[in-house]
């Protein structure tokens, strides 16, 4: 593993070689994930990121901002403290206790998976839940629905009715995860942003836009 140094910090860095035109790096949890083509060579590379500082900041500030921090989390719009146990058990899992989370991990797994692991259930419990309130109240449904990780936006609404949700949406409060499935909802009958799509909106979360507000206060 090859090491970066960013300010005091110095970071992993994972050098992937594989079948790919172009260096793509991306971040997960402090460390750099660099994927090259097959010929790259490994000093360039480095030297290539070097020349990325700003970016690598970038990352650091929205994993900092973000979640994934062990001590506390942010979720459906609640700081909880986390507590990590590590014990002989043959399973990881993570418990409430009053407004601390406690997170029990087997040996010496990494706790950010099984944090990760845990959210991953939690947000598709939540938007299922919420989702069928909306499809009850609007009579709105799509063909499919995918939860996954974006950082651009919260939600999508495809032409073929597919409609995705940012699995990050766990971190945000109840009001606005239900005013992102509504507006996402409210796509399948106007596809853009008109005055006509925002009156169907507002049927439905007659405060979309004290909760568009206080969303974006929110790390992405
Ligand atoms: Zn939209």
């Amino acid at each position: 593993m090859r090491k970066i140094a960013v300010d005091e910090r110095l970071l992993n860095v994972e050098i992937v070689l594989e079948n790919r035109k172009t260096a793509v790096a991306r971040m997960t949890n402090g460390k750099i994930i660099l994927k090259a083509p097959l010929h790259a060579d490994s000093q360039q590379l480095m030297n290539w990121l070097a020349g990325k500082q700003k970016w690598i900041q970038k990352q650091l500030d929205r994993e900092e901002l973000h979640k994934i921090n062990d001590d506390e989390i942010w979720i459906l719009g609640t700081k909880r403290s986390v507590r990590i146990i590590h014990s002989n058990d043959t399973v990881s899992y993570v418990t409430s206790e009053g407004s601390s989370l406690v997170v029990t991990v087997k040996g010496n797994q990494n706790s950010s998976l099984v944090i990760e692991k845990f959210l991953r259930y939690e947000v598709e419990t939540v938007l299922n839940r919420i989702l069928k309130q909306c499809y009850a109240s609007t009579g709105l449904q799509p063909n499919e629905l995918r939860i996954k990780k974006m950082k651009r936006s919260w939600g999508r609404c495809s032409s073929t009715r597919i409609i995705t949700l940012n699995a990050n949406l766990i971190h945000c409060s109840p009001e606005f995860i239900h005013y992102v499935c509504i507006h996402e909802l409210m796509h399948l009958k106007v596809m853009n942003h008109s005055s006509k799509f925002w009156e169907l909106v507002e049927k439905y979360e007659p405060d979309y836009k004290k909760i568009r507000k206080s969303g974006s206060l929110l790390p992405m």
